[in-house]
């Protein structure tokens, strides 16, 4: 380990400061005989459910399940409303607005950048190569002493590559800055997680969501693992009841199921990638499906933005990315269902007779 990461040394003075707001829950998590502490309503909800008390803070139960499937511990886990509640934590954990810095590797997941904004963050921006891949030197030649994260995202959005693992150890060994790798889409892949590492490195912040592989997108759920030092900051700073009950049941009921469910899409979505990439590289004017470790495919086609436009206009939407540097001429198109697919194919081929 080359680098001399301190936490200290990058959290923010009024954040390692700060007290944070101590709920009713924290000053007595037990089950009581009476609850008078919350200013909760006592008799119930007015439909007659029981979600007039406040849900645990720190989502014991929840993260205790996700820990068994994870392997990863308790202390070393954060949950979010979503990734995106993860990403904006560490801007606000760790970057002074209008002082630092953040890296970040175009083209890449907007969220980076808006959030780097809303917090009033300058974005480096070191652009991956023409395959996709970090520019490690000129990454590690960009920090300076307020740059504070490097966003990686591995499989990255939109261009649904891995980075390089070498090239992602060799940034988070010869930095001091957090090296944050963005896992939304793991669970396609065809590499290990970095969650596993954490005990290695504590620098590295691995971001996970409920949203892609596990379908669970609509009930915003996200995890964030890191150092418990990390961990700790994000629990004294974040929202006192950022996870709703509601969402802390469901996830756990989901969760406590058959996790094979899982397992079978993520196959059946990797198998229809593949098919989908092999057939799309056959459609006249497609001019290259890049390779996917991602549940989506990049494809370069020509006048991409008029068969994105022909495609809205057949009702069939995908994201059009044609207009973003090193993506020119590409859409980004979502793994749907085997007939979904099959009706995106037959339009693109309408397109063509259409010309
Ligand atoms: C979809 C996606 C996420 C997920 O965000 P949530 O807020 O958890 O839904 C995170 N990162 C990347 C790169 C994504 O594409």
């Amino acid at each position: 380990m080359k680098n001399t990461f301190s936490i200290s040394h990058l959290l923010r003075k009024n954040i390692q400061q700060i007290k944070p707001y101590s709920t009713a829950r924290d000053e007595y998590s037990g089950v009581a005989l009476i609850n008078l502490d919350a200013n909760e309503n006592p008799f119930g909800s007015i439909d007659g459910s029981l979600y007039n008390r406040y849900p645990d803070p720190y989502q014991i139960e929840l993260k205790k399940r996700i820990s068994q499937i994870k392997n990863v511990t308790v202390e070393n886990m954060f949950l979010g409303n979503g990734s995106d509640e993860g990403i904006d934590l560490l801007y606000t954990a760790f970057c002074n607005p209008g002082v630092d810095n953040v890296i970040l590797c175009p083209p890449t997941y907007g969220m980076y950048k808006v959030s780097a904004d809303t917090n009033d963050i300058l974005c480096k921006e070191v652009a991956l190569t023409e395959d996709f891949q970090l520019q490690v030197s000129k990454i590690l030649d960009s920090i300076d002493e307020y740059t504070k994260i490097i966003w990686l995202c591995s499989p990255n959005n939109p261009t649904a590559n891995l980075l390089r693992k070498s090239d992602i150890q060799y940034i988070v060994e010869n930095s001091n800055c957090l090296v944050v790798i963005d896992e939304a889409y793991i669970d396609f892949a065809s590499e290990p997680s970095w969650i596993h590492t954490l005990h290695d490195y504590s620098n590295v912040v691995v971001l996970q969501t409920f949203s892609k592989a596990w379908g669970l997108a609509n009930i915003r759920l996200g995890m964030l693992f890191a150092s418990q030092e990390i961990i700790a900051v994000l629990n004294k700073i974040k929202l006192p009841y950022n996870i709703s009950g509601l969402v802390q049941e469901y996830a756990l009921k989901v969760l406590s199921g058959n996790l094979e469910a899982k397992d079978i899409m993520v196959e059946q979505i990797i198998q229809e990638r593949e098919k989908m990439a092999e057939t799309l590289t056959k459609v006249n004017g497609v001019r290259k499906v890049y390779p996917s470790d991602a549940n989506f495919l990049l494809v370069k086609i020509d006048n991409a933005h008029q068969v994105y436009l022909y495609l809205v206009d057949k009702g069939i939407i995908v994201r059009d990315r044609s207009k973003i540097a090193l993506c020119e001429d590409s859409l980004r198109i979502t793994i749907g269902t085997p007939q979904e697919n099959t009706m995106l194919i037959a339009q693109l081929r309408e397109f063509n007779t259409k010309r």
